[in-house]
């Protein structure tokens, strides 16, 4: 039985005072031990977050991180940066990163190492646009995206399966769509890896994940937790979400 993750991608919301009261208010809400909950701050509001939540299990995460140690790289992080903060996981070739800001396959796996190699796990987002579904491409995109993740160590991975179409749009896949897609996805990670380690590794849903379609979503054979951007910003929606997880780690 694969550990459900809840990751709350909070994107650019969120100043230190606004962190530190979702933090508080998460973590007041008690949730379940059988899930790992993740929240992904912007940059500014790590710190806090990181304060707010030690001694917790909420795990913290970044939105991005250079391949690079260190250097000239004007606006970037680089990984250690990020674990002298407390941080333990990195989101990585975000459809947003992908689309708005130039990011590649090979930018994403760059970055995913340097991470790795720093000791995060990586949340690493693949999916498919509108059209390439429409154009029945999602399968052909989905293996490129996962081509070359053969070199990330699994032990420190976790993919996140996002339509592109489906992200902040309040349009979210069937589950049937989502279970498909997962399935396919875990079959490339087996030629990536290995078959032990593909059916070991966490496959996330993202896109418009909320508290009236988690559950049914959740509780997909392949679909092991969830990447969530607008529901993840109120504590009563994204603590309904990881109480449906929990009723996944609980076989209900
Ligand atoms: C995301 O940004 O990864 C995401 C899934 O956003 P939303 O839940 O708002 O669709």
């Amino acid at each position: 039985m694969r550990r459900p993750v809840i990751a709350g991608n909070w994107k650019m919301h969120n100043t230190v005072a606004e962190t530190t009261a979702l933090v508080e208010g998460l973590l007041a809400t008690r949730p379940p031990a059988s899930v790992d909950v993740v929240v992904a701050p912007p940059f500014t509001s790590l710190p806090a977050a990181a304060m707010v939540a030690a001694g917790s299990p909420l795990g913290l995460a970044a939105q991005n991180v250079h391949w690079e140690t260190h250097g000239a790289f004007t606006g970037e992080v680089s990984a250690a940066m990020l674990v002298e903060l407390g941080v333990g996981w990195v989101i990585v070739g975000h459809s947003e990163r992908r689309t708005l800001f130039g990011e590649t396959d090979r930018t994403a796996r760059d970055r995913a190492r340097a991470a790795q190699r720093a000791g995060l796990t990586v949340i690493y987002c693949i999916g498919e646009t509108l059209a390439e579904r429409e154009a029945d491409r999602t399968f052909a995109v989905l293996s490129s995206q996962t081509d070359g993740l053969g070199s990330l160590d699994p032990d420190r991975l976790v993919v996140a399966y996002e339509p592109v179409w489906a992200i902040g749009t309040g349009r979210t896949a069937s589950p049937e769509q989502a279970q498909e897609a997962h399935a396919f996805v875990r079959s490339c990670l087996e030629r990536a890896f290995s078959p032990a380690a593909a059916a070991a590794l966490r496959i996330l849903y993202g896109g418009s994940l909320k508290p009236s379609n988690a559950h049914e979503l959740l509780a997909r054979p392949d679909v092991d937790g969830g990447l969530i951007g607008g529901a993840s910003l109120d504590v009563d929606s994204f603590s309904a979400i990881i109480r449906a997880a929990a009723d996944r780690a609980a076989g209900v």
